[in-house]
């Protein structure tokens, strides 16, 4: 059998989710994302390690309807809000909260009022301060808000962080005060009630004033790193991701000899080759400069689970990625392995702290984030939740 597996480790999402928690006020609520199937991970592997949530976010109806099919009683928000007045209906009907950044949402909302005891009576409600993607402006927030407010909802303010990641750029700053001075306008003048959120995972880390009443965590809660500057290691952030596959083939290379599409990669001494059986067609970034390497371990994949102390003290070696990735296929440099053998277990990303690249380093290499490497994992790895 072809070997390219994900494997899933629930209790690592709680544990990230646990850190969440450990550094907020204790009234502060947390919408976990898991938008785009759970950032690539399969949403219906992760609800069960997210049970402490107190909500969930997604991108679309579709995505919402999946976790209310999962047996998630709990909140959902759609953080695009809906985009229809059809849709609007749907989403009360499974009750599920929207964002509302436009006008056309403020008209479906103030046609359909759902019932007075329905979750969906509150609103999370957008405003611009300078990320200039969504939201109303600053300028005409207390109107929205009252025409809301008098029609019977309760809101919960929201923005989004542009620089989240870097927090000396100076947009922080300035979209901190644009958003605490609507707030304390809209509480003085619309409600005294309303609530906010502001802060993603790089905000959570970086601007402790800034928690409020819901913290939105995504990235973090899979043990990738949200900042550009602290690995998730540091953050004390464990992986949920394996990407694995095994060696399928092994070859001597000739000093001179090319080895892959475009004969990209030439060997300059004789080398062992080996062939993996990974490519871009999993989710593999085609894009990854010389720096990107993988871990062998002298077992096979079968033998690998994370609480194994055999797994955790098998030596591993460290291999360089060479030539083209291929859809199905990459080749590694195996000169350093012992006695290389076809059916060796290779990690593309996992666990630093078992030796393995990080995704973040492997993002690196693809001059992207952890984030597009783990939404772009496809379907054709197995699922494996340990
Ligand atoms: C995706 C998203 C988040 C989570 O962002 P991370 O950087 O993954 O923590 C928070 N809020 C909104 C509105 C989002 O779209």
């Amino acid at each position: 059998m072809r070997h390219a597996s994900i494997t899933l480790n629930s209790a690592a999402l709680t544990h990230n989710l646990n850190r969440v928690i450990n550094k907020i006020p204790e009234k502060t609520q947390v919408l976990a994302m898991v938008k785009a199937d759970a950032y690539g991970h399969g949403v219906r592997h992760c609800v069960p390690g997210l049970q402490q949530a107190d909500a969930l976010g997604v991108a679309c109806f579709d995505e919402a309807k999946q976790i209310r099919d999962l047996g998630w009683q709990k909140g959902v928000v759609l953080i695009e809000g809906v985009f229809s007045q059809q849709e609007w209906a749907e989403s009360i009907e499974a009750k599920c909260q929207s964002i509302v950044h436009h006008q056309n949402q403020v008209q479906w909302a103030l046609e359909n009022l759902p019932a007075a005891d329905s979750p969906c009576r509150t609103i999370w409600l957008k405003l611009n301060t300078g990320m200039n993607r969504l939201g109303f402006e600053p300028e005409e927030i207390v109107a929205v808000a009252k025409t809301l407010v008098d029609a019977g909802y309760s809101l919960i303010l929201t923005s989004h962080f542009a620089n989240a990641d870097r927090p000396d750029h100076p947009s922080n700053a300035n979209q901190i005060k644009v958003f605490t001075d609507a707030l304390t306008q809209l509480r003085e003048q619309v409600d005294d009630h309303i609530k906010a959120s502001l802060c993603n995972s790089a905000g959570i880390i970086n601007f402790p004033e800034c928690h409020f009443d819901w913290v939105r965590p995504g990235i973090m809660l899979y043990g990738s790193t949200p900042l550009e500057s602290i690995s998730a290691q540091e953050l004390q952030l464990k992986p949920v991701m394996t990407f694995s596959a095994s060696l399928m083939a092994i070859h001597n290379i000739a000093a001179g000899a090319p080895v892959g599409y475009g004969s990209r990669f030439v060997a300059n001494r004789p080398i062992v080759k080996g062939i993996v059986s990974i490519g871009y067609g999993d989710g593999y970034p085609r894009v990854v400069d010389g720096s990107a390497w993988v871990t062998v371990k002298p077992q096979p994949i079968e033998a690998d689970s994370d609480n194994s102390t055999a797994a955790k003290a098998a030596v591993s070696y460290k291999c360089p990625v060479i030539g083209r990735v291929a859809m199905d296929m990459i080749a590694i440099d195996l000169t350093e392995v012992p006695n290389p053998t076809v059916g060796y277990q290779v990690t593309l990303w996992g666990d630093p702290d078992k030796s393995e690249p990080s995704v973040d380093e492997i993002a690196n290499s693809a001059h992207t984030l952890g984030y597009e490497l783990l939404c772009r994992v496809t379907q054709r790895p197995t699922r494996v939740v340990i």
